[in-house]
């Protein structure tokens, strides 16, 4: 447990985070803690306010102080006053706005002031962490690190011993890279380090490492090259400095009094809760989320220094354009807004950022957004919603090339409030049995009889009407409900295969799979498992895959062997909708597949193609010279379908031959 002061005196101080001059007052209004910024922007030093009730504030313009202070300590969210005049201790005044924010903090209340001036400074910030670092020193208080040219450690000292617990003979020889987390992630800030160093710069910011016996922890990192005096690199000398905990603090913090530490904004918690209760009140807004186009790219541009300052100018702008709207820091590049303003002018502000462009290093840096509007209660009607359709937006958005804010046309909105109620009412469907199964013959040229029928699932909603699997199957994929879908089809195609055996019938029941029931280990169990409740031999049952499928499986051994031990039982694994994707022949020699469908857009045209023709004709010689049986479907004329039968075609699928249709249906077709 923390209590406010040595949080606020431990090490970094938390809320220095903040790029604007900050300050923390307790329930009596007086000034507990004071920011660096405050410092810088008004001379006063945290001895000198302490204590003191709004040493800042002309009092006249807001009424009756007690009053005033009353309410912003009973009021959890943020009170901004605008148009203030600020004094600094040499009597310069300044007119600002000051947020004010309350929270509580181990059962007392607190309450926290931003300062913002609302206007776009000159660029001269000296480096207040650098410099800070460098006073510092080399004192005890850092962890010391020497590389070699090659980012080989040749000395430490005891405090890095002490955090990382290498042992002094152990961590010598070992390399910077293995001083981090073994993920992509993470081999890529080492990498950034490291490059920064080979170019004779300094590299500074914030780095998660990790110790020999695998804790991750957090330090400030200051790198630099060490130089003779001709200016050839000597070594690589790293200082770091734990800040751990200062993170979990921040975090918590961030949670508890609700602002972003980076930008000042409120943050992403806040904002939920915001939305939430605008929601509750049933008031009209618009939720506009804004994403700064290749931010890492840009990123790349810089170093972590000028991030900072990039977020601080653009929040900036944000608040100078935005003004009585909320506005949230919602992830690393993205922002969000509650607002009351119209399209055309949330739309303006792509204008407005090319009229006040943002200098870093006196240079402009070509900043442009992408963003989403979407408004309550019209479009969505949840949090959630709200950030998905803006999302979608704005993705929408980014594939164009960026650069401009809109808001969820007509048809999109249609299509995006389906799929989210298919998304709520599959779940319901699968629990009331309301899928079933429609069955589409295949009859083989040789012998002009039925053999086999494909199954295919049906979904009739009461609410939503017919859903077809083209829009099932995507959104059950990408919610994980396919499982389920296809434990249901396949237990279907098993129990129907057994029946129509039973009855006489010798017909397979072809099952469409998803690459992702197989990623299950268990498929195999499983399937055997149904085989066997409903004694029906394996080879009654066939799957099939599709390009996309067989693409991931090439590359996944378990798949692949588990589809070899169901064709050893007996099962025959059909390739669907051949010649749509990609490379399709190696599948053919990779996989245990024994057929493959010729997708129908082949077949459509292929009366009246000779190019088409010839296509075909050679994919049937090609399957046939690998014992592969070819099928065609999406026939649906006699001459499409005398042509292939001519052609050499094995069997033949499609409305020709008979439209998906009920076990009752499949039945009489066959008298
Ligand atoms: P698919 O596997 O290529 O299935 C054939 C689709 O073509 C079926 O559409 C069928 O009704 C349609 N079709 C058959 N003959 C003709 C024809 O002559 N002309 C035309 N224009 N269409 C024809 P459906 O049932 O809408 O299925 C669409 C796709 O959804 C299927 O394509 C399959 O990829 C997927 N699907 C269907 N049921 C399931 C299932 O249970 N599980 C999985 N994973 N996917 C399924
Ligand atoms: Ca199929
Ligand atoms: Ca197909």
């Amino acid at each position: 447990m923390y209590r406010i002061q040595e949080l606020l005196d431990s090490s970094g101080v938390i809320f220095n985070h903040i790029p604007y001059p900050t300050f923390l007052a307790d329930k009596e209004g007086q000034i507990i803690w004071w920011s660096r910024e405050a410092e810088k922007s008004f001379g006063y030093h945290l001895e000198d306010v302490q204590g003191e009730e709004f040493p800042l504030f002309s009092h006249k313009s807001q009424g009756n102080p007690s009053v005033v202070w009353e309410n912003l300590l009973r009021n959890i969210n943020p009170i901004r006053y605008d148009a203030i005049e600020l004094t600094s201790k040499n009597g310069d005044k300044k007119e600002a706005s000051v947020t004010a924010k309350s929270f509580t903090f181990e059962h007392e209340r607190y309450v926290l002031f931003l300062i913002d001036y609302n206007q776009i400074p000159n660029n001269e910030e000296t480096s207040f962490k650098e410099l800070q670092l460098l006073k510092k020193g080399l004192s005890e208080s850092f962890m010391l690190i020497y590389l070699d040219k090659e980012g080989l450690i040749t000395h430490a000292n005891e405090q890095f011993l002490q955090k990382s617990n290498w042992t002094p003979k152990r961590v010598i020889g070992k390399s910077f890279w293995q001083m981090f987390p073994n993920t992509s992630e993470h081999v890529a800030t080492a990498d950034k380090v490291m490059k920064v160093l080979q170019q004779g710069k300094n590299f500074q910011g914030t780095v998660e490492k990790i110790t020999k016996d695998g804790h991750n922890y957090w330090v400030d990192l200051l790198a630099m090259p060490i130089t003779d005096a001709d200016n050839n690199t000597l070594y690589y000398l790293l200082l770091e400095e734990e800040i751990t905990e200062k993170k979990l603090l921040q975090s918590r913090l961030e949670q508890i009094a609700y602002i972003d530490t980076e930008t000042g904004l409120i943050s992403r918690y806040r904002l939920e809760q915001i939305t939430s209760e605008y929601i509750n009140e049933q008031r009209h807004f618009s939720f506009v989320f804004i994403s700064i186009d290749q931010f890492y790219t840009l990123k790349e541009l810089f170093n972590d220094q000028t991030e900072a300052e990039l977020l601080n100018e653009f929040t900036k702008r944000l608040k100078m354009y935005f003004q009585d709207s909320i506005i949230a820091r919602a992830t690393r590049d993205e922002f969000a807004l509650i607002t009351p303003l119209s399209d055309w002018y949330i739309q303006g502000f792509i204008h407005f950022l090319t009229q006040n462009p943002i200098y870093l290093n006196n240079k402009v840096i070509p900043i442009t957004v992408s963003g989403g509007i979407t408004k309550y209660p019209e479009d969505q009607q949840s949090y959630l919603h709200l950030i998905k359709a803006s999302n979608a937006t704005i993705q929408k958005i980014k594939q164009q090339g960026g650069g401009a804010i809109a808001s969820l046309s007509q048809s999109d909105h249609h299509k995006l409030s389906r799929q989210i109620q298919i998304e709520k009412r599959m779940l319901e469907a699968l629990n009331k049995d309301d899928f079933h199964v429609m069955y589409l013959p295949q009859k083989n040229s040789a012998t002009g009889k039925i053999t086999s029928v494909e199954a295919l699932v049906r979904w009739e909603d009461e609410v939503l009407g017919t859903v077809s699997p083209e829009e099932l199957i995507p959104i059950a994929e990408e919610t994980g409900l396919i499982n389920e879908i296809g434990t249901f089809m396949l237990e279907k195609s098993c129990e129907q295969a057994a029946i129509w055996k039973s009855k006489g019938i010798p017909l397979k029941v072809s099952f469409n799979s998803s690459i992702r029931e197989f990623r299950d280990k268990n498929m195999v169990k499983k399937i055997r498992q149904l085989l066997e409740k409903y004694n029906c031999p394996a080879n009654l049952l066939q799957i099939e895959i599709t390009e996309k499928f067989a693409l991931e499986a090439e590359s996944d051994i378990t798949i692949i062997k588990q589809m070899q031990t169901l064709q050893q039982d007996g099962v025959v694994f059909v390739l669907d909708d051949f010649g749509v994707g990609y490379a399709s022949l190696r599948y053919l020699q990779l996989l245990p597949v024994e057929e493959l469908k010729i997708d129908r857009s082949f077949i459509n045209s292929i009366t009246h193609q000779g190019k088409l023709q010839k296509l075909v004709n050679g994919l049937i010689h090609l399957g046939q010279s690998l014992d592969i049986r070819v099928v065609a479907e999406g026939v649906e004329s006699k001459e499409q379908h005398d042509l292939l039968v001519q052609m050499g075609c094995d069997a033949i699928q499609g409305y020709y031959i008979g439209r998906p249709s009920s076990r009752e249906e499949i039945e009489a077709l066959l008298k």
